[in-house]
């Protein structure tokens, strides 16, 4: 029988999180489930830790820590949040949100642990950084964002060179069919009623307004080691193929999957192996009518930003995803419109530093000034 892998979750909480925990619900017999964070969710982390059994526990927001419950001792703050990511284990599952991310992250594979990445930020911010540190520690990088998940399972990893193109699919968020017209007085809570997938708020934003695709770019070419002209984006509102391969031969491949990140989690914790997950099965005759279109740039003008960081030496994907973070923030609490967060990302990355981070932080120096930038600007020009 196999050896049980030893898990720590980072993000419990969150829409990954509990994806992740459905997994390993289902599967026991397969997971031992070490560690778990949350940031300000102490309630919902008690109850983890006592399903789950959980011995290492970590509350990132020390101020939240009064409504812990659960039944091992509770650790608080920012660096236990590093030392749990550090605990020798099978994987690590990074399904906490933006930048924050980074530090937890690049602590699990730089003590060697494999790290199963939902967490995009990090990617797009210091990607080349951590597949370095990856190589140098022989720690797995696997994708679970389910575009990238799809890309991966249909990649000849080895001969990368026979790869003519791949493309990424996209749902189009809730605002595919709207008239630009209206797109000024959308509301946050308009803008978070993701069509297809049930997610936290931040992405769920990001994908109405198509940043979600522009970060996957950055992202797949990082994973990948793909050029930037070599990723296509397709509209694609039923998700159901998640993503394809085009080889130089003609051949493509495609990955195809009921939108459920269960999926993408399990292959990313068994991968070359698979689990049954005894889930709704793919039929093709209700699927009979799937659709692609291309993107509408004027509507979603963020999504060519995606390209345009990686090729324009001036613009700089840390800044980029720096600033959407602070826009999103503020527009989540209703400072700023929908429209003016593509406004504020482009200004920023016009009045920003475009060198390339050598080292974390670079990363965290370029990203904090980005952040400056954009605050800034929103109390100069954009405040509603
Ligand atoms: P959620 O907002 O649902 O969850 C975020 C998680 O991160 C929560 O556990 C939250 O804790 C924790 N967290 C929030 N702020 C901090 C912080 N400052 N420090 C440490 N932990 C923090 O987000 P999602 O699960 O939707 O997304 C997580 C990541 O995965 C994002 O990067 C997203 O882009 C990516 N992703 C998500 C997909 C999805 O289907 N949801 C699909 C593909 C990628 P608490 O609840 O206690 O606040
Ligand atoms: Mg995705």
């Amino acid at each position: 029988m196999n050896k049980k892998k030893n898990i720590i979750l980072l993000g419990a909480t969150g829409s990954i999180g509990e994806s992740s925990l459905r997994l390993l619900r289902k599967n026991r017999e397969k997971f031992n489930l070490v560690g778990v964070s949350a940031h300000n969710n102490a309630e919902l982390l008690s109850k983890i830790v006592n399903e789950f059994d959980v011995p290492n526990v970590v509350l990132s927001n020390t101020k939240n820590a009064k409504s812990y419950y659960g039944r091992s001792e509770l650790n608080v703050g920012k660096s236990n949040l590093i030392e749990l990511a550090k605990i020798s284990c099978d994987v690590v599952i990074s399904g906490i949100v933006g930048m924050s991310g980074l530090y937890p992250a690049f602590a699990a594979i730089s003590v060697g642990n494999n790290l199963a990445i939902a967490n995009k930020e990090t990617l797009v911010s210091a990607g080349q950084i951590f597949m370095e540190k990856s190589y140098e520690k022989k720690a797995k990088i696997l994708p679970v964002d389910s575009e990238h998940s799809a890309i991966f399972q249909c990649l000849d990893k080895n001969n990368i060179s026979n790869v003519d193109f791949i493309t990424l699919t996209a749902s189009g968020g809730p605002f595919l069919n709207m008239p630009i017209e209206n797109f000024k007085n959308i509301k946050p809570q308009d803008a978070i009623k993701h069509p297809v997938w049930k997610m936290g708020k931040k992405i769920s934003v990001d994908s109405a307004t198509m940043f979600n695709k522009a970060l996957e770019i950055i992202e797949a070419s990082v994973l990948f080691n793909i050029e930037s002209n070599k990723i296509e984006v397709v509209v694609h509102p039923e998700h159901i193929i998640h993503g394809l391969v085009h080889y130089k031969d003609g051949s493509t491949l495609a990955n195809l999957g009921l939108p459920d990140m269960i999926t993408p989690l399990s292959v990313a914790l068994n991968w070359p192996e698979r689990l049954d997950l005894n889930l709704k099965k793919i039929s093709l005759h209700n699927i009979c009518n799937l659709s692609f279109f291309q993107p509408d740039f004027k509507k979603f003008p963020g999504l060519k930003l995606g390209w345009e960081v990686l090729q324009n030496p001036y613009l700089s994907p840390v800044v980029l995803n720096a600033s959407n973070e602070i826009a999103v923030d503020a527009f989540l609490k209703n400072k700023v419109s929908f429209t003016d967060i593509y406004n504020i990302v482009y200004e920023t990355l016009n009045v920003s530093d475009s060198s390339i981070p050598k080292n974390i932080t670079d990363v965290i120096e370029i990203d904090k000034i980005a952040r400056m930038n954009s605050l800034d600007l929103i109390k100069r020009k954009f405040y509603k």
